[in-house]
């Protein structure tokens, strides 16, 4: 693990409304002033790809990131678009294990989101 890998876990770990790459970099950067964005991103994909950390992709807009690994609920704001860890604990149901759609494949994990205006958002949405 280098010392920038270090520091942008650190990073990501330090904010609870999973950012997006650029936040990330913006806040590594006052740490390494010299790292660019694409090796913020390039770190990032590459703890993702070896489940360190997740990636939440949400079709056009950005990607976020999550410390961590383990599948867990969220909440996401449809206006900011921060994303939360509910603060309880809800399995995603699981798949009943006859249909055909189920048996055709190997499904591990799944999860719960719930989709809204956070409090910051709710009364101007
Ligand atoms: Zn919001
Ligand atoms: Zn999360």
């Amino acid at each position: 693990m280098t010392e920038q890998r270090t520091i942008i876990l650190e990073e990501l770990q330090c904010c609870s409304h999973h950012p997006a790459a650029d936040e990330i970099y913006l806040r590594v950067k006052e740490r390494l002033p010299r790292i660019s964005l694409a090796t913020v991103y390039r770190n990032l994909e590459l703890m993702s790809a070896r489940g360190m950390i997740s990636k939440l992709e949400y079709g056009s807009s950005q990607s976020r990131f999550d410390p961590n690994p383990v599948a867990h609920s969220h909440f996401r704001c449809l206006r900011c678009g921060s994303v939360e860890d509910l603060p309880f604990v809800i399995e995603a149901p699981a798949l009943s294990g006859g249909e055909p759609w189920v048996k055709s494949r190997k499904i591990l994990t799944g999860r719960v989101e719930y989709q809204g205006f956070c409090p910051d958002c709710r009364d101007q949405a």
